[in-house]
């Protein structure tokens, strides 16, 4: 093959893998999901983060009923912009579309915990999918809440609390 088909054939290669908002290697992995760290959050850059993650996915999977299975294979990137992208929903602090992408901060304030951002919503939506919210327990997070109540959160490298505001969980009233 002459030398320039090669050329065109790595080209439409690229344009057809390549996704800018996801880089090729994630952070870390927890069970078979990947995790991209898009965010400078104190809580993002601490060693305890992949153990946070995993135990506020537990706590989200446990309350909606589903299992690490249905998170094999996709991602959760944590965002430090206010907005994250997602397919039709212009201001979304979180989105599921396949992938999870959480905002690490709400209404100008950086969250010090990731059990603070939008996950515990967005693996909801992973598990029992209603994109329409009709499922009561969209709007009842009190047992998962209960479940990662008291812990330490970071803010400028010192500890802090990290309150859990059931209202981030919820979907928009906008929905
Ligand atoms: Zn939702």
């Amino acid at each position: 093959m002459p030398a320039w088909k090669h050329a065109i054939a790595l080209g439409t290669l690229l344009s057809a893998c390549g996704s800018p908002a996801t880089p090729q290697r994630p952070d870390f992995v927890v069970h078979d999901t990947l995790v991209y760290v898009h965010s400078d959050a104190t809580f993002a850059r601490r060693a305890d983060l992949p153990a946070r993650v995993e135990s506020t996915i537990e706590a989200a999977l446990t309350y909606w009923g589903g299992s690490w299975e249905e998170l094999a294979g996709r991602s959760v990137t944590l965002e430090g912009a206010a907005l994250v992208a997602c397919d039709g929903v212009p201001s979304a602090s979180g989105c599921f579309d396949g992938d999870i992408r959480v905002s690490t901060s709400d209404l100008g304030t950086t969250f010090s915990c990731v059990e603070q951002t939008e996950l515990v919503h967005e693996v909801g939506h992973a598990v029992i999918g209603d994109a329409a919210h009709l499922d009561p327990r969209w709007m009842d997070f009190t047992p998962v809440a209960d479940a990662l109540g008291g812990r330490v959160g970071y803010a400028d490298e010192a500890e802090v609390d990290c309150p859990i505001v059931v209202g981030v969980w919820r979907h928009p009233p906008r929905h």
